[in-house]
């Protein structure tokens, strides 16, 4: 599946927020939100070019966009994925994160295994995950409750995954809905995450529905 492979901090200067797309470097002085907070482009520093509230498309369309880089997805799958999410009993806003939150490189990140979600989405891509024993290296893969997450036998001797606890000390701890095992490199999933779940994710789910009912 396809992705962005263009500067990711212009996204968040984009976005005039933090999306954390970097890893440890999102927590130093060295974000480029902090650095230069205004929209990149050679129009940027423009005073007519300021942000101001902006219409409720604009709103919604921001919004949506949002939600699509913080988990590195692309227009196509995304609109599917809020597909699914309507087609699910509940609340569509809901539904959608938590399809979001279960992508395989998400929960890799949730776990802490990656520093970032474009760390986990290689992580996956290069063959190191298993799920319920399988290699799975399709990172918009889906998971459920009682699937069960490892680091591929072939892997754990890597350097990286060899010194993974020492990584994992220093990332968020993984979510409720997910148990880790660190010892062991496995992680279940638990049950679905609901919204209380992510409230780390600065999102208003509301925004993207109207977006998608225009
Ligand atoms: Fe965004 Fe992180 Fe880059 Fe800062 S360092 S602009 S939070 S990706």
């Amino acid at each position: 599946m396809a992705r962005y492979t263009g500067p990711v901090c212009k996204l968040c200067r984009r976005e005039g927020e933090k999306l954390f797309l970097k890893g440890a470097r999102c927590l130093s002085p060295k974000c480029s939100v902090e650095r230069r907070s205004y929209p990149p482009g050679q129009h940027g520093k423009d005073a007519s070019f300021r942000r101001g509230r902006g219409s409720d498309y604009s709103l919604q369309l921001r919004e949506k966009q949002k939600a699509r880089r913080i988990y590195g997805i692309l227009e196509r799958q995304f609109r599917r994925y809020f597909r699914e999410a309507l087609r699910r009993p509940g609340l569509t806003g809901s539904n959608l994160l938590s399809i979001l939150e279960t992508r395989l490189d998400n929960v890799v990140y949730r776990m802490g295994w990656a520093d970032s979600r474009n760390h986990a989405r290689q992580l996956v891509q290069h063959g190191h995950i298993s799920v319920n024993g399988r290699r799975t290296n399709i990172p918009s893969y889906l998971v459920y409750p009682g699937d069960v997450i490892t680091i591929r036998e072939g892997s754990k001797g890597r350097q990286y995954f060899k010194e993974l606890g020492l990584y994992m000390a220093e990332r968020p701890p993984a979510p409720e809905w997910l148990a880790v095992d660190v010892a062991a490199m496995k992680g279940v999933i638990e049950r679905l995450p609901e919204r209380r779940d992510v409230s780390d994710i600065p999102l208003n789910e509301q925004l993207i529905v109207e977006y998608y009912s225009r």
